[in-house]
């Protein structure tokens, strides 16, 4: 796949320069700079959307993330593994309702191994015509490590057994300073991005995610913008980029922190800006005006990314149609069912009328698209 070319006329934005604008610059002026690249990429005034579900086939998770409230141990009473019925059931329910796609992400489970995964993606593809977007690079790291694969090999076999596409999930922030805090089980930076190299030069897609809002430091949201840059030079191969804010409700993080964040409301102190360097112990999360700041900065500095992803299931319909006008084109999924955001405590569901009506209502022509970002139908 050959690296896409930037797609501005102007130079592009450098590492300082981003710098400066997430730490010091005025919210409206870097999102008007962001919705005039929008505009520049996008000017039929079109916001996309999938009809899709997130089906987590497992919660039983040996990484124990800090920041995710979503696994389980495998002896938990909550503990599950889907079994296929269930799994069919829910596929069918999607394609009924106009989905073309599943998001199939789990935890990782110790018992499984490369021939269940494999008979999984052929068991979908014989019965459903549906894009398989699955297995983030945590997972594909962890059946390749667990079967004495490489990457690529492991990739291979998941593409030939029917393998579509990768969510960029397990990204957190590409800092490893900060994921040995969040998640110091999880695969490094490096090994994130080699997994999203290998995919893309077998000719798979990928998106890139970056949650955001947690102990990092705009210097490491600088980093992971400029690694997924870097990469797309070189691959072409990223469709859009999501970039989410931390939810802690829940979470291991939130509660080691939550003593320092006592601390510091009785000293009558605000995390007001996590955009500067952070000086407080306790977790907060993003506020609207940091969603913003990162979504629009994330518009600017990904200039050879043409789809950046608004999340109404992190930040609620009336933020993310707000983000229509700070550099995102795409209203992400209608997620049908999503479970690990859910597991924070924070509930958003959107119909797809909700959507439609949300972009229109934006100012925007709404369209439903492929995992491809190729238009369906527009409304
Ligand atoms: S974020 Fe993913 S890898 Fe980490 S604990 Fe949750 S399910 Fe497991």
């Amino acid at each position: 796949m050959k690296g896409k070319k930037k797609t501005t006329a102007k130079a592009r934005i450098s590492k300082k320069e981003a710098l400066s604008l997430l730490k010091k610059a005025d919210l409206l002026e870097v999102g008007t700079t962001a919705d005039n690249m929008r505009k520049a990429l996008h000017p039929e005034g079109i916001v996309t959307f999938v009809v899709d579900r997130n089906i987590n086939y497992t919660n039983v998770c040996i990484n124990k993330c800090t920041f995710c409230a979503f696994w389980r141990d495998a002896g938990a009473p909550d503990a599950y593994l889907l079994d296929r019925d269930t799994l069919f059931d829910k596929i069918e329910e999607t394609i009924n309702l106009g989905g073309t796609q599943i998001l199939l992400q789990g935890g990782l489970h110790p018992d499984l191994d490369v021939d269940y995964y494999c008979s999984l993606l052929r068991s979908i593809k014989k019965r459903f015509p549906v894009n398989i977007h699955g297995f983030s690079p945590p997972e594909i790291c962890y059946i390749a490590d667990s079967t004495d694969l490489t990457i690529r090999e492991t990739l291979r076999i998941l593409l030939d057994a029917g393998l579509d596409s990768i969510p960029g999930g397990g990204a957190e922030i590409l800092s490893d300073r900060v994921r040995e805090v969040l998640s110091p089980r999880k695969i490094l930076s490096s090994r994130w991005l080699e997994v999203m190299e290998a995919a893309h030069m077998l000719g798979m897609r990928t998106t890139a995610t970056m949650m955001f809002g947690s102990i990092e430091r705009p210097e490491d949201i600088l980093l992971h913008l400029d690694s997924i840059r870097e990469l797309q030079d070189r691959t072409g191969g990223f469709t859009a980029f999501i970039p989410w804010s931390f939810q802690p409700g829940n979470t291991e993080l939130q509660r080691k922190l939550r003593g320092g964040r006592k601390n510091a409301e009785l000293k009558g102190r605000r995390n007001s800006s996590r955009l500067a360097p952070h000086s407080l112990p306790g977790i907060y999360p993003a506020t609207a005006v940091e969603y913003l700041k990162v979504l629009a900065l994330s518009r600017l500095y990904l200039d050879n990314i043409d789809n950046i992803q608004a999340s109404w299931v992190t930040q609620g319909l009336k933020l993310a149609q707000v983000a229509l006008r700070f550099g995102a084109n795409d209203f992400g999924s209608t997620m049908i069912e999503e479970n690990v955001v859910a597991a924070a405590g924070v509930s958003y569901r959107l119909s797809k009328e909700d959507i439609i009506d949300a972009i229109r209502s934006a100012g925007f022509t709404p369209a439903q698209r492929d995992t491809y970002y190729n238009l369906i139908t527009k409304y």
